[in-house]
């Protein structure tokens, strides 16, 4: 049996976790839920998982829910680091959205406890930091991240030494075949419009901008210890191999799986045993072909913004990061273009001093001043740009 706080337990991720520890209530018990403020959502949880601690980082929902269940009940950043390194807890699953998951995820690490990373600004915001106070901890971090997961699965067994390249598989997302010209003009309603995954909105538009791939390239240095110039991007349309390893010898090894978070979550919660639930098997016949392309820099231009940030090092990955997520939040909020999402991004990095990131107050402190610039620039751009009847905007 294995006691799990889930970080972020009323998103995407977190509603896929428990459905698989429902399923197997006999490997998982559930002591800690976190989450930000969808209060009915844990409310049913809640009744249903019996944890020992609940946190809403909310503070006004987090007294109203005070009042309606029996369950401890705390709030704020504090209370999500309380319920990450609660001492009965075996495993965190870290799956809250953007850098917010950093602080919580660091304090699971610090109390010893393995940790299931779905949030992989994690690692983009303070990834050598993460994996330096892992490794003294001794505690795994285990990636949930269908490419990570892919990876790690491909590495298993492996020496990293015998690696030649990292090929982390992209979608593209849903404006694959979309003329560049026509990208500023995209909506909303068509970036949240995924082909292959069912997600949450914010990594949903990173797909649609290919930042998250971006990200991803950031994850895996990180997370597999591995240089920059070693891992590629390719695109793969169907989503159905989620990543692969070439090794020394020109080997590659490809893990395929359903485009569904249930199976590299099963897989991290339960490692290093592999967990049986109820998911179909993969048509391949059905499926019939797979394709393969190179990514389109010039359309995706925030891809290679990533891998420059990587390149300089120090504060720039959790810069770009924080740009990004001020960015995305914007544009789901109509106040700026699509394309203007990667624009921000580029002229926050520009503007940064790149400094070192030793500690999680550095980290903090370059993720504060990224989202404080890029808001600055969101309100000059927005008044340049302007709604056009709702269906993207104009200039
Ligand atoms: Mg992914």
């Amino acid at each position: 049996m294995k006691n799990l706080v889930i970080l972020g337990s009323t998103g995407s991720i977190g509603v896929n976790a428990l459905k698989i520890v429902e399923e197997r209530p006999d490997r998982f018990n559930v002591i800690g839920l976190a989450a930000k403020s969808n209060m009915d959502r844990l409310i049913g949880q809640i009744e249903k998982f019996r944890p020992e601690i609940v946190s809403m980082a909310d503070p006004a929902k987090a007294r109203e829910l005070k009042g309606l269940v029996k369950t401890k009940v705390v709030s704020g950043v504090e209370g999500t680091i309380e319920c990450a390194s609660h001492p009965d807890a075996d495993m965190a699953l870290s799956a809250m959205v953007g850098a917010a998951g950093l602080a919580p995820t660091l304090a699971a690490v610090k109390a010893g406890k393995d940790v299931a990373l779905a949030n992989k600004e994690t690692l983009v915001t303070a990834g050598e930091l993460v994996m330096r106070e892992a490794r003294a901890a001794k505690v795994k971090i285990i990636p949930v991240d269908s490419e990570h997961s892919a990876i790690f699965q491909a590495l298993r067994g492996e020496k990293l030494r015998n690696v030649r390249t990292l090929i982390l598989t992209a979608s593209s997302g849903p404006f694959i075949h979309m003329p560049a010209e026509q990208m500023r003009k995209v909506t909303v309603e068509q970036a949240l419009n995924h082909p292959n995954w069912s997600m949450g909105k914010k990594i949903t538009i990173d797909s649609a901008t290919m930042m998250n791939k971006g990200l991803e390239v950031i994850e895996a240095r990180w997370l597999f210890n591995i240089q920059p110039e070693k891992i590629k991007v390719v695109v793969h349309p169907q989503s159905v191999i989620h990543s692969m390893v070439e090794f020394c010898d020109s080997s590659v090894i490809a893990q395929m799986g359903l485009p569904d978070m249930r199976a590299p979550i099963a897989f991290a919660l339960n490692y290093p045993s592999r967990l049986s639930i109820d998911l179909p098997s993969l048509d391949l016949p059905g499926i019939g072909s797979l394709t393969f392309a190179e990514p389109d820099h010039d359309k995706f231009p925030a891809l290679s913004t990533a891998y420059e940030a990587l390149a300089t090092g120090g504060s720039a990955p959790a810069v770009l990061n924080a740009a990004n997520e001020a960015a995305v939040e914007a544009f789901l909020d109509r106040k700026i273009a699509f394309t203007t999402i990667c624009e921000v991004v580029d002229r926050t990095l520009q503007a940064c001093d790149v400094t070192p990131v030793r500690s999680l107050a550095d980290a903090l402190r370059a993720d504060k001043w990224a989202r404080k610039k890029s808001r600055e620039l969101i309100g000059a751009i927005g008044k340049r740009e302007r709604p056009d009847r709702g269906l993207g905007v104009s200039v």
